[in-house]
């Protein structure tokens, strides 16, 4: 039995969200619940003098998150992802305001990172094993990996900002949003509690976050980077003063087969499960989606490659590697190493 589910949870988790005061603490409000097979958790540091509508505000956090899944899920049949992906025409398909930004975004990450982040993917997840439905054949042969192979790639996809539509270049073309999902959620959630005028939140979906303004004790919030080895822990805590901040990884999400031990990431470029020694990466970016994106895209660039594209882009990231002996070792980019000091040129804060 594997792990997995689409949107996996991973190693993320918010600290310093104890429940209220005491001392100099503020007093916080939280949020939590269920989504895309994962949880989520959203605080709330209210201004003096206001006043939280929670029952209000939870309920619209709930609405948001659902209407996510409900267009974007691949593991439900009824989403518009799905229905897309049902389709075997190349008409111009209608979709939704927010899920054609979403592909637009992830389009963007894929041709920044050469094409690593290929929402494309789709049906090479679904025949190593990693989608809704099991495959007949596990792994799949050189022939079927090449078949599917024609069908991805960024230019299979071709947009229509105006009403909006997307339309396959082939039939067979489908669309995984997985990689990029959750951390659009995170970024539409902020967005909602930023409207009802809060300042002071963080919003944590599957492990991908967003921070806003101060804790509860006037501090910048404090990320936890999971250990990515079986017995887990923490292998790091950063303060993230704003911003976003998402891991992509290997060490939840796989499967065995035939005594190897298969990601679920795939790598556009052979239409394989990556096999580097790169568990994880985390990422810091400006908005969430671009955070999660890039955490996947650099997940299949590996250590080397993904590393030199992280200094290219001048990304904060942190590389976690997994040695022969199983040790893990980390490699931070200049931009994480100024985010651990909170220096003011990564934080932006004066
Ligand atoms: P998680 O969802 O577990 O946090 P990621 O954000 O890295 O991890 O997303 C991984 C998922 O994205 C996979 O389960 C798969 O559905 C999809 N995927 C795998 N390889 C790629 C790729 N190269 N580009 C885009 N999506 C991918
Ligand atoms: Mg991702």
């Amino acid at each position: 039995m594997r792990t997995a589910s689409l949107f996996a949870w991973f190693g993320i988790v918010g600290l310093g969200v104890g429940c209220a005061s005491g001392g100099d603490e503020a007093a916080s409000v939280a949020f939590e619940g269920g989504t895309m097979g994962t949880t989520y958790l959203v605080r709330v540091v209210p201004d003096v003098g206001v006043v939280v509508d929670e029952a209000a505000l939870a309920e619209e956090i709930q609405q948001v998150l659902d209407g996510i899944e409900s267009e974007m899920s691949h593991y439900r049949s009824d989403s518009e992802v799905s229905r897309f992906n049902q389709a075997r025409h190349t008409e111009p398909i209608a979709v939704s305001a927010q899920t054609f930004d979403v592909v637009a975004g992830a389009i963007a990450i894929g041709r920044a990172s050469g094409g690593a982040l290929d929402i494309t993917v789709g049906p090479l997840v679904n025949a190593w094993g990693f989608g809704p439905e099991e495959p007949a054949v596990l792994p799949p042969d050189g022939a079927r990996v090449q078949e599917l192979l024609e069908a991805t790639g960024l230019d299979r996809l071709e947009l229509d900002a105006r009403i909006p539509t997307i339309r396959k270049a082939l039939p067979e073309v489908e669309v995984d949003l997985s990689a990029v999902a959750k951390g659009y959620a995170v970024d539409r959630v902020a967005e909602t509690v930023a409207r009802r005028g809060h300042h002071r939140f963080m919003v944590e979906v599957g492990g991908e976050v967003v921070a806003r303004g101060t804790n509860p004790g006037g501090r910048p919030w404090r990320i936890a980077i999971e250990r990515p080895t079986a017995e887990g822990g923490i292998k790091e805590v950063v303060p993230l003063p704003r911003g976003a901040m998402a891991t992509s990884g290997d060490y939840r999400n796989v499967r065995e087969v035939e005594g190897r031990l298969l990601s679920h990431t795939i790598d556009p470029r052979t239409g394989h499960p990556v096999t580097h020694r790169l568990t994880s990466v985390t990422v810091v970016a400006d908005s969430c989606l671009e955070a999660d994106g890039l955490a996947t895209a650099l997940e299949v660039l590996g250590p080397e490659a993904g590393y030199a594209l992280a200094e290219e882009l001048e990304l904060a990231a942190l590389f976690l590697i997994r040695g022969e002996d199983g040790s893990i070792s980390a490699r931070a980019t200049a931009g994480f190493e100024s985010l651990r000091d909170g220096s003011p040129s990564a934080t932006g804060l004066e």
